[in-house]
């Protein structure tokens, strides 16, 4: 990419997004379709913290109906089929069975009900999309590696799936075919202010240690976990932390939603570039947000949790790689990790900075419209959200 450090210096812009990951990236991108002048930057590379450590799932969220957050759904899933039609070389349909055993906390009715409620909080869909039930004899051929032992029935519902470095990346370049300037490794290391409103920010070229001053009418932080790095930013936010496993490639094109034994807690068995992907786990974080790591009692976990469904066991030898992000989710502590609201929220700071708390990798191209509406209402620009439905760049 044409990276240029100096660009950011030599003109005052409408709009400075810090954070380059899908929140950043949607925000500079519809801005600059909205004719904005725009920068944004990115302390290391694209994507790289959370926005590429996901489940890599666009969904509604099924198992956010257990919480009835029935709006949170409709939107994820209102996003997942604009998703699937503006970017089907990114964005595309993967089917998740569902096991019922004659011991799981989720019987064979309940389940019935939230995936026909699922599919109408979809809106019209094809069948292809909608969900189906199987006996135990059908639901053991389609998933033949699955324990049988007190195999009730099943389903199988759509939902889909992305890659989600690459899905920043191209906004990223539609952003600079838009006209916004791009530079990653170029931190921001503090904002410049005018009568108490921040008009601009000093930054660091990451490469060679230079640092310089850009100006700007609006700022917009959207730096997922390191929103925590100032006082008011961490009365916002409650950090969990999300751990995946790769594994040997399954006999199985079609991936899993599977319930946790130890604590109930849902996780995913996804094929993945010809491997397996599970995860995640979910457990409040209040580490050093630079070093998020893998602990091996994360991996244990997500093992002996998959283990308990599998003809053949899955042991720590097979692990072929891991990672792990930091969720941001709004402040609550009185929730469980798991069922802590995953919605998102716009806060203005005192000094005018905006910042983008929590959300989804699915409906952050909604979410980075409201950030833009209110972006343009200060600067008294009128400009519809280009976004919607528009193919990808
Ligand atoms: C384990 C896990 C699984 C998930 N699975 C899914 C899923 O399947 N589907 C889904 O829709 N959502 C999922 N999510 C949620 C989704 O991944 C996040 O909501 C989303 O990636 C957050 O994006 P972001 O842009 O806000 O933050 P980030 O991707 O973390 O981006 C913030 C960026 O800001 C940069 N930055 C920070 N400080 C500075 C600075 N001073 N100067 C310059 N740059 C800076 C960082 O380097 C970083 O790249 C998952 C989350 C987790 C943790």
């Amino acid at each position: 990419m044409n990276r240029s450090f100096p660009s950011l210096t030599n003109k005052q812009f409408d709009l400075l997004v810090v954070g380059g990951g899908i929140y950043g990236a949607w925000t500079a991108y519809d801005a600059a379709l909205r004719g904005l002048s725009v920068a944004i930057l990115e302390q290391g590379d694209w994507a790289g913290a959370t926005s590429s450590a996901s489940s890599k799932l666009i969904h509604g969220g099924l198992r956010y109906l257990e919480t009835y957050d029935f709006r949170l759904v409709r939107k994820a899933l209102r996003e997942r089929q604009m998703l699937l039609e503006a970017a089907p070389h990114r964005v595309w349909p993967l089917r998740f069975g569902v096991p019922v055993y004659a011991d799981s906390r989720i019987g064979t009715v309940q389940l019935m009900a939230g995936l026909t409620l699922y599919d109408f909080l979809a809106g019209s869909l094809g069948s292809e999309m909608r969900h189906h039930h199987f006996d135990a004899a059908a639901f053991a051929m389609r998933f033949p590696f699955l324990d049988t032992k007190n195999l009730q029935d099943g389903f199988t519902y759509a939902d889909a799936q992305t890659d989600d470095a690459r899905l920043v990346l191209e906004l990223i370049d539609g952003a600079m075919a838009a006209g916004a300037v791009c530079v990653n490794y170029c931190r921001l290391t503090d904002f410049l202010e005018a009568d108490g409103q921040a008009c601009g920010a000093t930054v660091q070229d990451q490469l060679d240690g230079v640092s310089a001053e850009i100006r700007a009418r609006q700022i917009v932080n959207a730096t997922g976990q390191w929103t925590t790095s100032s006082e008011e930013g961490k009365g916002w936010c409650r950090l969990t932390k999300g751990v995946h496993v790769l594994l040997p490639a399954m006999q199985c094109e079609e991936a899993l939603l599977l319930t946790a034994k130890s604590d109930g807690r849902v996780f995913f068995v996804i094929p993945w570039y010809g491997l397996t992907l599970i995860g995640t786990t979910d457990t409040d974080y209040k580490g050093d947000i630079d070093r998020v790591a893998v602990e091996k009692a994360d991996e244990a976990y997500l093992l002996t949790e998959a283990n308990h469904y599998l003809k053949t066991a899955w042991t720590m030898a097979d692990i072929i790689g891991s990672f792990a992000g930091v969720r941001v989710m709004k402040q609550d502590e009185k929730s469980s990790p798991s069922s802590a609201s995953r919605d998102w929220e716009l806060k203005t700071a005192s000094n005018g900075v905006h910042y983008s708390v929590g959300g989804k990798i699915t409906s952050a191209r909604e979410d980075a419209c409201h950030i833009v509406n209110a972006v343009c209402a200060r600067l008294g620009v009128d400009a519809p959200c280009p976004t919607r439905g528009r193919k990808f760049p």
